[in-house]
């Protein structure tokens, strides 16, 4: 089964899809870091944000690869290549980077095509931007999760205090995310947007557990069926 959590930058897609895949006893995989990882290449290669071809080059041709954190509570491990990126990709310039990197349709492809074989292998949960529209159309759940803007701002930055990574400035995080939001909604290829067939989860008041109590109830039901 396929679980498509997807919606803008700090819904809460991370924390609800992790603790979704852990009651289930699902897999979980973190799109975003995935495009982070080919933004975090591209930097240290010196590749133009703005070429396409090189970028899409750069996601077919640098494995990228999840291992199981070190520790309860640590963070899932990526590396792209042989380097371990898990910390590296949360950086402000990865932020920063990011979207325009996302918007290239070569980039795209190989990565889509990369996160349709890992979901098919097992049962998953799949956060994303694009995962109930493009990469998993016919996923058996799907949830759009969204998030006031300042709610989403708020938690990125406790997020980021935990991790010791990143901004932890309100206003630059806000409006790092405002920005985001507009590429991703506005690009032409696979852009931000909810599924006709996703259920729309608003979680600027709702607790984290009653978004996941909701989105495992709909996977016993779809699994019923
Ligand atoms: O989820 P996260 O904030 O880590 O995603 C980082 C960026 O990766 C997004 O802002 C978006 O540009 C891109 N992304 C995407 N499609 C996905 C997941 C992430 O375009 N399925």
């Amino acid at each position: 089964m396929i679980i498509a959590i997807d919606g803008p930058s700090g819904a809460g897609k991370s924390t609800v899809s992790k603790a979704v895949a852990q009651r289930l006893g699902f897999a979980s995989l973190d799109t975003g870091a995935m495009y982070r990882a080919v933004a975090w290449r591209a930097l240290q290669d010196g590749v133009s944000l703005d070429d396409g071809a090189a970028l899409g080059a750069v996601a077919r041709t640098h494995e990228i690869a999840f291992a199981v954190p070190k520790g309860p509570g640590l963070p899932q491990r990526v590396s792209i290549g042989s380097a371990d990126v898990t910390d590296a990709i949360r950086t402000a310039a990865i932020d920063r980077a990011v979207s325009s990197v996302s918007s290239h349709p070569e980039v795209r492809e190989a990565l889509t095509r990369q996160q349709q074989r890992i979901g098919r292998s097992g049962n998953y949960v799949v956060e994303g931007r694009d995962i109930g529209t493009v990469v998993f159309p016919d996923a058996e759940v799907k949830v759009f999760l969204t998030a006031s803007d300042e709610e989403r701002a708020r938690r990125r930055v406790e997020q980021n205090r935990q991790r010791g990574i990143g901004s932890i400035d309100l206003a630059e995080v806000l409006e790092d995310l405002k920005q985001r939001d507009d590429r991703d909604s506005s690009r032409s290829a696979a852009p931000l947007r909810a599924a006709g067939d996703a259920l729309i989860v608003d979680s600027s008041e709702m607790p984290a557990d009653e978004v996941v109590d909701q989105i495992c109830a709909m996977a016993q039901g779809a699994a019923a069926c």
